[in-house]
């Protein structure tokens, strides 16, 4: 097998299982091509690990296992796919949600690889195309542990565009209908990057609604298919989603009308960010819950939005249009902008228009999102419910 040779010093990050293996930290290796296994080794020629070669945004492959003589081939998937399994046999037995990830990519073992599931039909994405070698063994291996109705893949190889599609089974027809926590969402599994519901959001959905929209006017921004103004609608006074997309205002509605809720009922501008910031401000429009879920990056004509660098704007305008006690939901699932920073911001923002508040909520990612405890970038969702006061 093909060998890198660890910088001395870096062994003790590798023996201490963290999974991604990082050029910097290499001496010298073989020459590498994706989808190769190689033995990660110490100064000393003492085995460390065995990684695949993944080229993903970052490092060059991950290390899936510490046994010297471990065998790649169908039944090791099929061991880390029980395990992944028999972790998430909650989400299996609990009433009203039927979509949830059965393998968390590092989390669960094997990282660029992630495996979700709405209602019996399984999502696979490929992170690089180094784990798509694999495919045939981990779809042997699949075929042996879950239970589906249908497979379909997303390749999400960097530089790259997208690909993707069914794979094997009874092929649906999209949308399908997925419930979590008794609300029901529009799914398609062939339709570009996205499938119309981010599955990592459960967790946060479930509070906003059970805490944050009683009887109130509620904004959500950046909506997309309206995931948080769905699952608020029945209990809100109003519920408005604001999103650049076009797509976006059907999508919405229709998720509306899979839980009986009338979409006329509901405000849905297509429209970006800022520009409703100056319709609802000329209009003296306020809100008693502002939820805001940007996406990392953005390009609107000529300007982009980054949130490392415009989040405070975000804030700012919020605060502009917020009635007095109201709460924000602030999320970001940006990896490189840690819940330490986020906090920083949120707190100066909120000093600089001299709002006091307290942070009632930091939520994170939950329980079938299995992190690795040694890759703090695998914990990357941050939702921090703020009250004003
Ligand atoms: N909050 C959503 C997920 C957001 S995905 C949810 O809970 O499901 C990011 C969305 O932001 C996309 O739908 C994209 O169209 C939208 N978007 C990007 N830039 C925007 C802008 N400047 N104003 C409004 N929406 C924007």
């Amino acid at each position: 097998m093909k060998k890198a040779v660890l910088n001395r010093g870096k062994e003790t990050k590798y023996l201490n299982h963290y999974p991604l293996v990082e050029e910097n930290d290499l001496y010298d290796y073989d020459h590498l091509k994706e989808g190769e296994l190689f033995q990660i080794v110490d100064h000393r020629n003492k085995y460390v690990g065995t990684a695949y070669v993944g080229f993903q945004h970052k490092g060059i492959g991950w290390i899936i296992s510490y046994d010297a003589q471990v065998n790649i081939d169908a039944s090791f998937f099929e061991t880390l796919f029980l395990q992944a399994k028999a972790e998430r046999e909650y989400f299996y037995n609990i009433d009203g949600t039927n979509a949830f990830r059965l393998f968390n990519a590092e989390g669960d073992g094997i990282g660029g690889l992630t495996i979700d599931n709405y209602n019996g039909h399984l999502l696979i994405q490929w992170y690089s195309k180094g784990i798509y070698k694999f495919r045939y063994l981990i779809l042997q291996a699949m075929r042996n542990v879950f239970q589906f109705t249908s497979i379909y893949e997303k390749m999400r190889f960097s530089n790259h565009p997208y690909e993707g599609g069914f794979v094997e089974g009874r092929e649906p027809e999209f949308p399908i209908v997925i419930e979590e926590n008794f609300t029901f969402y529009n799914i398609n599994l062939d339709d570009g990057m996205m499938t119309g519901l981010f599955l990592d959001q459960k967790e946060v959905r479930k509070k906003l609604r059970d805490q944050f929209v009683d009887g109130r006017d509620v904004l959500n921004l950046f909506s997309y298919t309206g995931a948080f103004s769905v699952v608020s609608a029945k209990r809100a006074n109003s519920t408005t989603s604001v999103d650049l997309a076009n797509r976006s205002r059907e999508l919405t509605e229709e998720n509306f009308g899979v839980n009986g809720i009338d979409p006329q009922t509901q405000y849905i501008y297509v429209m970006d960010t800022f520009d409703y910031f100056k319709y609802a401000k000329r209009h003296h429009i306020s809100y008693d819950t502002i939820v805001i879920d940007p996406p990392s990056f953005a390009r609107n004509k000529k300007k982009t939005f980054s949130v490392l660098k415009d989040y405070d704007k975000l804030i700012s305008n919020a605060l502009d249009i917020i009635r007095p006690d109201g709460n924000l939901l602030l999320c970001t699932n940006h990896s490189e902008f840690t819940k330490k920073q986020f906090k920083k911001v949120i707190q100066a923002t909120l000093a600089q228009h001299n709002r006091a508040y307290e942070i009632v909520e930091v939520m994170g990612l939950p329980k079938d999102f299995k992190t690795h405890p040694h890759y703090k970038p695998s914990k990357y969702l941050k939702a921090i419910f703020i009250q004003l006061k």
